[in-house]
């Protein structure tokens, strides 16, 4: 069994290697391949530019992996702002004996991943180090993405718009909980990680008027309307009753005292629309999954604030989950 040795971060042979073998094979592309100290990016208009690291654990799970999560990550942030995503840069922080062949297998995720937006990695950076300074693997992607549809603003929400859901909620933070604790469950939740490019390509493409869209990673949907009614200082109401969750999620979430609400999401996003366009976006959004579902309206009610409103009847405010809920989601 190959692993990766220190020597494959020395800058020297070995790492020419693996650079060659193993990374140039899967990501290979016309700028990479110039392997120039910086890539050379012809981008016209506006840009965005986005970064995150990536620590997850365990680095294969229930619908996806470390690879993928780096690629998908990246590129939804882009997706988020209206932006095509075009140029991903990635570092790599390999800890001293992880197997090539699991290297190898992260990276092939990548590669696949990176083909559903078209995006391409021009630039990264190998760093190998010794036991136990990372654990397994780390990845840091940044992404600039060529903005084609102006003015998506987590500030540009208005009364009257309606609160849309790319899918049912909280499934990669079930599928990391769940492997995590080493349930042994009648199903197991699957992460939802996925590159929400086509989803909004195809919103942009109808002409939908989207104020807003933010994938609910970290903090999950909670996090994205409390940050909204913040940052617009509009009040956000949610029926309670609409908001997707699958069975295993709602299973999972009953077990262990979680709502689905906190739970994060990578592969799922909010989206606030103008009321004329809400249904024709709806309808744009279940093409890609059939869960989609409009969960609430922008109003003035309370200012900066989240409604919850039950199938009883009853109000109460959403906040902003506290705590790390769990370590190392993404
Ligand atoms: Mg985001």
């Amino acid at each position: 069994m190959r692993r990766i040795q220190l020597s494959h971060g020395g800058g020297g042979e070995e790492m020419g290697a693996l650079v060659r073998d193993l990374f140039y094979r899967h990501f290979g592309n016309e700028i990479l391949l110039k392997s120039e100290d910086a890539a050379v990016l012809e981008v016209n208009g506006k840009i965005a530019f986005t970064t995150d690291s990536f620590t997850v654990s365990p680095i294969f799970f229930s619908g996806g992996d470390i690879g993928k999560i780096a690629v998908a990550g990246t590129v939804n942030d882009l997706a988020m702002m209206g932006a095509r995503p075009l140029y991903l840069s990635c570092g790599f922080m390999i800890e001293e004996g992880l197997e090539v062949e699991v290297l190898e297998r992260i990276v092939s995720s990548m590669a696949a991943e990176l083909a559903v937006s078209g995006a391409a990695i021009v630039c990264g950076d190998t760093k190998v180090v010794p036991r136990g300074a990372v654990d397994k693997i780390f990845i840091n992607t940044s992404g600039i993405g060529e903005i084609v549809c102006e003015g998506i603003s987590a500030h540009a929400l208005r009364e009257g718009d309606l609160l849309l859901v790319s899918r049912d909620i909280g499934a990669h933070g079930a599928a990391i909980l769940a492997a995590r604790e080493g349930m042994e469950l009648s199903s197991h939740p699957k992460s939802d990680c996925a590159t929400l490019w086509p989803a909004v390509e195809a919103l942009i493409q109808n002409g939908i008027a989207v104020r807003a869209m933010r994938d609910a990673t970290r903090g999950g949907v909670s996090a994205v309307l409390n940050e909204w009614a913040a940052a617009s200082q509009v009040c956000l109401e949610v029926e309670e009753e609409a908001v997707p969750v699958c069975d295993e999620v709602r299973g999972l979430c009953e077990m262990m005292g979680f709502e689905a609400v906190d739970l994060a999401n990578e592969g799922t996003f909010v989206a606030a629309v103008d009321p004329a366009d809400a249904q024709e976006a709806l309808a744009v959004l279940r093409r890609s999954n059939p869960a989609a579902a409009q969960i609430g309206t922008v109003t003035l009610h309370k200012q900066g604030r989240v409604i919850l409103k039950t199938g009883w009847g009853s109000r109460r405010y959403l906040e902003l989950p506290k705590g790390e809920l769990l370590p190392r989601i993404c």
